[in-house]
């Protein structure tokens, strides 16, 4: 049984006034919940208020947006997975802004990977499709692309690990994808990591679905057998929402 997890990506948001709140908000109104893990990834000016804010025993964990894949160094503006230990326990990889928008390629998704899983984080890896991708039949390619790249070297498939399937077309547009076809392109993600790693990791890996997910449309999503949770943008930006989503997700794998 796969728990669901949910991550809300807040992106370049929120002014520290604002963000006080939202954390509170979030704390509060996920106190006891354990239908899902949940994982609050604010930017990083206000990770060490989202530790203070979630204490250890919160419902509410911590992941970081991005990391350089050095540990240390010249390296300036950047922050690496190993000074993030003690303040977040997840950090996203190859979301489609640090590829499209930063110009990020697989090889250095995978050396991303490597420095959170070497400083003992999680990762949250996404992958998805431009739409062009989508109307040209080349969907499974680029995924199978990005896995491969992601994963280069790997022997195992990291137990920590999370997959985000996010189409590029459906994040940050309104234009969800069918709960059909979310569930068919997630089916796809974990035939292809049961290809290189085997049924047994592939059984065990979460596989979230990102792109234009509200408390509307996530019920549907979230029942689908492939989906286990969502990686939420703008919608984690409102906490009553948010929150909704979360509920959500509880109740679906309960239904
Ligand atoms: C995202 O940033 O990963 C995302 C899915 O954004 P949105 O929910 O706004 O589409």
């Amino acid at each position: 049984m796969r728990i669901p997890i949910v991550g809300g990506n807040w992106k370049m948001n929120t002014t520290r006034a604002e963000a006080l709140p939202l954390l509170v908000a979030l704390r509060d109104g996920l106190d006891g919940f354990d239908g899902a893990e949940v994982v609050v990834m604010p930017p990083a000016p206000w990770l060490g208020d989202a530790a203070n804010v979630l204490e250890e025993d919160s419902a509410v964990h911590i992941g970081v947006q991005n990391v350089h894949w050095e540990p240390r160094g010249a390296f300036t503006g950047e922050q690496s997975a190993a000074m993030l230990v003690g303040t977040a326990e997840y950090a996203l990889v190859g979301h489609s802004e640090r590829r499209h928008v930063f110009g990020e390629s697989d090889a250095d998704v995978n050396r991303k990977l490597r420095s959170i899983l070497d400083a003992g984080l999680r990762p949250i890896l996404a992958v998805g499709e431009t739409e062009a991708e989508r109307d040209t039949g080349a969907t499974y390619e680029v995924l199978r692309r990005q896995l491969e790249g992601a994963f280069a070297g790997f022997t195992d498939l990291p137990t920590t690990i999370v997959i985000a399937y996010e189409p590029v077309w459906a994040i940050g547009t309104g234009r969800t994808a069918t709960p059909e076809a979310a569930q068919e392109a997630c089916a796809a993600v974990r035939s292809m990591v049961a290809e290189r790693f085997g049924a047994e990791a592939a059984s065990a890996l979460r596989i979230q679905y990102g792109g234009s997910v509200t408390a509307d449309n996530i019920a549907a999503l979230a029942v689908q057998p492939d989906i286990d949770g969502a990686l939420v943008g703008g919608a984690s930006l409102n906490p009553e929402a948010f929150i909704a989503i979360c509920r959500a997700i509880a109740q679906a794998r309960h239904a």
